[in-house]
């Protein structure tokens, strides 16, 4: 048993595939081909926004979100440390400084009460992570937003397809930033992303930055200093494919996930993640909490069951972000949860016998 496994996942789709890849080598167009534009379109049809525009990553699409809204130095982005660190470093990298807030820990988003506290006359913007696939709590952060008369810049890269009351995450902020690396719920086959937004002066903006600040007019002719970031046109073609089927493989993970917490939340000191009745998750990580999550990791790991601990050192305490001047026991919540945390096997293809024998294995831990 794989934690994921990409061939089982791509194998549903790979004649397609290779059809579409068959495609692009006949038209030649490598760079901003057809299929990176069609695809651009279906995405934002499928989110119900107006704009989309791929990326190298996921990662470029939070850094282009922030530069786009004019956020850099001397500015504060309010946001979790509970997340992959490419959060952080995007805030970082455009010269703002990232102010991390504790979360709320029966979603391992970050606690909207919290944010209000940290705000300051520097802060420019919210930066919410839909961690795991579990849509932040965007009705308190939206208002928080507006009273204070902040961006918010959604890092929805691990919620492709969730919702929140009936709305797709990534349209709620002035940017939603998506990532297509090949784990993630819509993965590409190699690197991607893509930025969304309703706003026709940031998708602007947007544009000009991914393409070395050059004039819409005169393509040599810079007006900015930009980036080189696409979503290139094979991987465009590919993510056309995967897109239909987006729903279908975030309702198999969600069939595993609820096998998941039926049957753990009946097994020792396991916290199974619970969502509220008014969001979807779609379970990019199934995450839950014990007690005793190191020596449960040991004996799944000597079952040859795999799994994968999301995540061990919260951001605030990674060594290159010690400038910050966190300390240990600052963001308490988040902190428990890096020592209480593990994920299991979750992809669409997982196989009910294998979902089962993860299940055994923990269920022989707690014995
Ligand atoms: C994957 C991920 C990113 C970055 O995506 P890339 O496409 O790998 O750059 C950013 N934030 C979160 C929360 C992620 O999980």
């Amino acid at each position: 048993m794989q934690f994921l496994d990409l061939t089982e996942h791509h194998a549903a789709i790979e004649k397609e595939a290779l059809a579409a890849l068959a495609t692009v080598f006949k038209n030649g167009d490598f760079i901003n081909g057809k299929a990176v534009s069609e695809f651009e379109k279906a995405f934002a049809t499928h989110h119900g926004v107006s704009h989309a525009l791929g990326m190298n990553s996921g990662t470029d699409a939070l850094v282009l979100g922030l530069e786009a809204l004019g956020i850099g130095a001397g500015d504060e982005v309010i946001t979790s440390a509970f997340t992959f660190f490419a959060t952080a470093e995007a805030i970082a990298q455009v010269g703002a400084t990232p102010v991390f807030v504790d979360i709320d820990p029966a979603t391992f988003n970050i606690n909207p009460a919290l944010v209000e506290k940290a705000i300051t006359p520097k802060t420019r913007a919210i930066l919410p992570v839909h961690i795991f696939g579990q849509p932040a709590h965007m009705d308190e952060l939206m208002l928080i937003a507006k009273n204070h008369n902040l961006k918010v810049v959604e890092d929805a890269c691990q919620a492709v397809g969730a919702e929140y009351k009936g709305k797709k995450v990534g349209g709620f902020g002035d940017v939603g930033c998506f990532s297509f690396f090949p784990s993630k719920n819509l993965g590409a086959c190699g690197d991607g992303g893509i930025a969304t937004t309703n706003s026709p002066e940031l998708a602007a903006q947007m544009k000009l930055l991914k393409s070395h600040g050059s004039s819409p007019q005169d393509k040599y002719f810079n007006i900015a200093l930009g980036y080189n970031t696409r979503l290139d046109t094979m991987q465009a073609a590919i993510l056309a494919i995967k897109l239909p089927h987006l729903n279908e493989y975030n309702e198999k993970r969600a069939v595993h996930a609820q096998a998941y917490n039926e049957a753990l939340s009946k097994i020792g000191d396991c916290v199974v993640p619970v969502p509220s009745a008014d969001t979807k998750h779609v379970y990019h990580q199934y995450t839950f909490r014990t007690s005793r999550r190191d020596e449960l990791k040991k004996h799944l790991d000597e079952l040859g069951i795999p799994t994968m601990i999301y995540y061990r050192v919260p951001l605030h305490l990674q060594p290159v972000l010690k400038y910050l001047g966190y300390a240990e026991g600052s963001l308490p919540e988040t902190e428990r949860a890096c020592k209480e945390v593990i994920s299991l096997p979750i992809y669409p293809e997982l196989s009910a016998e294998n979902r089962t024998a993860v299940i055994e294995a923990i269920r022989s831990f707690f014995a």
